[in-house]
This record gives C-alpha cells, sequence and structure tokens, in this order.
C-alpha cells in the first residue's frame, strides 16, 4: 500500500524534497508518494491542511518556511515534541504519536513533531571527515538555522562555541533562552559578538545567515581564519565560501545539511537508515 508524506510551505514549488524523497523510498524498497503542499500563510490554514492529511491516513510531512514555529506551537499542544524540536521552538518533521494513537487519540491530537536540521548538519560534517570533537566553533547568524544547530553540535561534543550576529542583541537573546531550555547548553559557555568583530582561530566556522539570499557580502575581519567553512545555504555562489576557500580552508555548501535532515525525517516515518552517501551521489548525478 502506498505511504502517504508532504512538505509543506509558502512558497513551496522550489522544494526539493520530493526528489529526495523518491529517491529515499526507491532506496528503501518502500512504495510511497511525496508531494509538495501549498498553504496559506495563517496558523489556521496549516492546522486545517495538516488535520485533513493525518485524518486522510497520512504518514509524515515535513515542514517548511515560514510554518516551522506555527508546527511547533501546534504539536506542544498535542501530541509532544522532541527534545532537539524543543530547544530548536521549531518543527520541520511530523508525524503521529504512536503511544497517543494506540489509546484511542484522534490522529489531530497525536501530532508529533521534531527538528532534524541540526542534525542533519552534524552528520554531513562526519561524512566531510571534519572533525566535531574538541573542535572550536564559530556560527555567524542567530536566527532559526543557528538556534537549531547548538544542541546537536554540543551533542556531538564541540569544545568551544562562540556565536555572532549583524544584531548582537538577538544572538545574547538566544544563548539565553537556549541555556535556560537545555541542561547541556547552560553548560557550555557560549561567547557571543558582532560579526563584524569575530576574530582568531577556528576549527570550524558555519555561516547561519540568509546572506546569502540578498547578494551581499558578510563584513569578516581579517583576522579570522579557519580550517574549515561550512555555509548552510546552496544552489548558488557563495562568497562566504569563497573567502575561506582562498585562504586555504575546506568548505563545504548545505546541500548535504538538506539531505542529511531528510534522511533523518525518513528513518523517523519508516524505520529505513538511508544510504546518504549513495543518494547523494544519485541526486547530484540528476
Ligand atoms: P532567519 O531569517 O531566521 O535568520 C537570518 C539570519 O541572517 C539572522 O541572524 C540575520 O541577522 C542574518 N542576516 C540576514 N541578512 C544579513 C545581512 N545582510 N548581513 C548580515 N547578517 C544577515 O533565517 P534562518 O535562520 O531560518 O535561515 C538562515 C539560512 O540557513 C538560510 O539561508 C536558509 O536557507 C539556511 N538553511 C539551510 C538548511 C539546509 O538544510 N541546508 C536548513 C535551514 C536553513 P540579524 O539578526 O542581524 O537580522
Amino acid at each position: 500500500m502506498t505511504q502517504h508524506f508532504i512538505v509543506i510551505g509558502n512558497p513551496i514549488a522550489h522544494s526539493k524534497s520530493p526528489e529526495i524523497h523518491s529517491l529515499f523510498g526507491a532506496q528503501a524498497g518502500l512504495d510511497i508518494s511525496y508531494q509538495r503542499q501549498y498553504c496559506p500563510d495563517d496558523a489556521a490554514s496549516f492546522t486545517a491542511v495538516i488535520e485533513a492529511f493525518f485524518h486522510g491516513g497520512g504518514v509524515g510531512a515535513n515542514v517548511t518556511v515560514p510554518f516551522k514555529q506555527v508546527a511547533y506551537e501546534c504539536c506542544a499542544a498535542r501530541g509532544g515534541l522532541s527534545e532537539h524540536a524543543k530547544v530548536a521552538g521549531a518543527v520541520n518533521t511530523l508525524l503521529l504519536n504512536p503511544t497517543l494513537l494506540t489509546k484511542g487519540v484522534s490522529p489531530a491530537e497525536a501530532l508529533y513533531g521534531d527538528n532534524t536540521d541540526g542534525q542533519g548538519l552534524v552528520n554531513h560534517t562526519k561524512r566531510l571527515d571534519w572533525s566535531l570533537q574538541g573542535a572550536r566553533v564559530a556560527i555567524i547568524g542567530a536566527g532559526g538555522a543557528a538556534r537549531g544547530v547548538v544542541l546537536p553540535l554540543i551533542e556531538a561534543g564541540i569544545g568551544e562555541l562562540t556565536i555572532s550576529n549583524r544584531t548582537l542583541s538577538k544572538a545574547t537573546n538566544l544563548v539565553n533562552e537556549l541555556s535556560h531550555a537545555s541542561p547541556a547548553i547552560n553548560d557550555k559557555q557560549i561567547q557571543t559578538c558582532r560579526t563584524v568583530d569575530l576574530s582568531g582561530e577556528f576549527d570550524i566556522i558555519i555561516n547561519a545567515t540568509s546572506i546569502g539570499l540578498s547578494g551581499e557580502t558578510l563584513p569578516l575581519a581579517d583576522q579570522l581564519n579557519c580550517h574549515y567553512a561550512y555555509d548552510m545555504m546552496y544552489g548558488r555562489e557563495l562568497p562566504f565560501l569563497q573567502h575561506f576557500a582562498a585562504r586555504g580552508a575546506q568548505v563545504s555548501d548545505g546541500y548535504g545539511m538538506l539531505i542529511g535532515q531528510a534522511a533523518l525525517s525518513f528513518e523517523r516515518w519508516t524505520g529505513h537508515v538511508i544510504d546518504v552517501v549513495q543518494a547523494t551521489e544519485t541526486l547530484q548525478a540528476q
């Protein structure tokens, strides 16, 4: 029997998730249908669409811009949240809480949320052979993507963390909120600074800003260096990566993170562990 999945967002036409998950389905030998689902940009519409999907027998849904926070609130009030979703304050993967279903709770009340974005990034750095153990890491950006990656990075054993942002107050607020949300984060001394003031030697610098969409370039200090530079953006020329590649760093865009988070969602829904290296090769060849 065909298992049904969707990715819900606005806009949604550009999403690569259907191609990625169709490939995963073929790799796992499962009969799946994975569709893009447009939704008007308001919480009531999102809830109505998701309820209809799961009432109709849907197995799982990915959530993308601008609904990750709405999905978080929806699950917090119903079937629950994973630790990563709780700390991130955002949900990118929806499923039904099986324990609640066996107790006779309706699908709408059993909605459960996870967040696989941050672990997708961590898994990609492992595939790249970039060691996180004890690493001195800097994240540039203090929005949703930065928030989602902090706990997975700390769980992966990084040594030091600095979060820099154009607007310093957003970085300090983020660290305060995360420290209250997670004892593991509270145990870590996280430095904050403005992006222009970020300097020194890091093992890994992660660009978690949306600047790549604007064509602008980040104001990076001349004294800022790293062994590895990662940009969460993909599918376009990335001046951030060009800057550090010219200084001898190894660099990567965020396409592997995209596939990594998708593989973890797929595993959550179906129990199948995806061979991400093979899937990436096939997708890149396409
Ligand atoms: P948000 O809108 O939540 O945050 C944007 C961040 O970018 C803020 O820190 C903001 O700084 C900073 N920023 C924006 N414009 C500029 C600029 N001109 N100069 C300096 N800083 C700037 O976005 P998200 O956190 O949701 O997403 C960030 C990026 O991560 C996006 O490019 C997104 O595509 C990517 N992403 C990739 C994923 C993947 O799977 N590869 C998954 C999730 C996200 P300020 O606070 O000062 O405004």
